[in-house]
């Protein structure tokens, strides 16, 4: 069983962005930005936006981290939206969801700037990403799609499955694949069978949120497995599961994402890809280079 590692993939792939961000600059005699806002103290959003932070600042982004409480009103964060939207060293812009329940999630994302819009979340693009011509994704499945391609696994004619139909994740993900000529069935907590749908497919993406629900059971032999879950685990032996319990799978599937290490990395190193594509577009600086990410090598990192 081949092992999608993320981790390397992401350090090659930032290396790569690095690069791209020190003739960015020579050229725009600018940094590109990000502004991350994070309402309320969720433990999970918390390190998730400390990571985010930290990658772009070691790969040369300006980071601008704004952080409100859990009780901000509408107009607070609509106000911040507005600032950021015309503030020139701010390339991308991105809410770190969930946002709390009292605030409208919808409505706050749509305020903001399409052409910095980090997450790919706005009508306009996903407008884009549906119509076959995507100008920004969002970064999980991005980076789904950027480990299916580094590990060369074949996506023209193959039947994929989607676990999970939410904004972020399921929907551009079946879209993604479906650009890629597959062809895609997705899933949800309504989906009546759901183990014959994935254990007829060639590819399974699981984002369910549902920690180790599926098993090799549900997989045909063969199969490309991406695990997008990220939970706490509840076993002994290790602190972190997936949506897919990872025992007994590899003498059965083809390949399979590990967990952690897998998809998580992916994540964050496509937002800083978006920052800088944003950025380009922003200063229209078509130099930037994304044309040749990483390629695969003789012998693809297992470990
Ligand atoms: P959501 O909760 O927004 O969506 C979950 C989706 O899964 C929904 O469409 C839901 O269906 C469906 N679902 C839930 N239970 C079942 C079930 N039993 N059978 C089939 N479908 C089911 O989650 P997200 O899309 O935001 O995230 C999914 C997972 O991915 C989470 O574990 C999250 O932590 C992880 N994640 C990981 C990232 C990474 O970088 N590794 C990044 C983003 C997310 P319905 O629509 O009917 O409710």
């Amino acid at each position: 069983m081949k092992i999608l590692n993320g981790k390397i993939l992401a350090q090659e792939y930032q290396e790569h962005i690095k690069n791209s961000i020190v003739k960015f600059k020579e050229k725009v005699k600018c940094a590109p930005g990000l502004a991350v806002i994070l309402v309320g103290e969720d433990p999970a959003s918390a390190i998730y936006v400390r990571n985010k932070i930290k990658a772009c600042k070691k790969i040369g982004i300006s980071s601008f981290e704004y952080k409100l409480s859990k009780d901000s009103k509408e107009n607070e964060i609509i106000t911040l939206l507005k600032k950021l939207n015309q503030d020139t060293r701010v390339h991308g812009i991105l809410v770190q969801l969930p946002l709390p329940s009292s605030l409208n999630t919808e409505k706050i994302l749509s305020l903001i700037d399409p052409k910095k819009d980090v997450d790919g979340l706005t009508a306009e693009n996903m407008g884009l990403l549906f119509l076959g011509h995507p100008r920004i994704c969002p970064c999980t499945p991005m980076g789904v799609m950027a480990l299916l391609r580094y590990y060369q696994i074949p996506i023209e004619g193959k039947k994929a499955v989607v676990v999970g139909r939410s904004n972020i994740v399921g929907k551009p993900m079946a879209q993604l694949l479906l650009k890629a000529q597959a062809t895609v069935t997705v899933c949800h907590s309504k989906t009546q069978n759901l183990s014959s749908l994935t254990s007829s497919a060639d590819i399974v993406v699981v984002a369910a949120g549902q920690p180790e629900f599926l098993g090799w059971e549900d997989f045909k032999s063969g199969a490309v497995v991406v695990d997008v879950g990220l939970h706490r685990s509840q076993s002994s032996r290790k602190s972190l599961c997936g949506d897919v319990k990872q025992d007994n799978l590899e003498k059965k599937i083809q390949a399979l994402t590990p967990v952690p290490g897998g998809v998580g990395p992916m994540t964050v190193t496509m937002l800083l890809e978006n920052t800088c594509r944003l950025a380009a577009l922003q200063r229209k600086a078509p130099f930037f280079e994304f044309s040749s990410p990483p390629t695969l090598q003789e012998d693809p990192p297992n470990k």
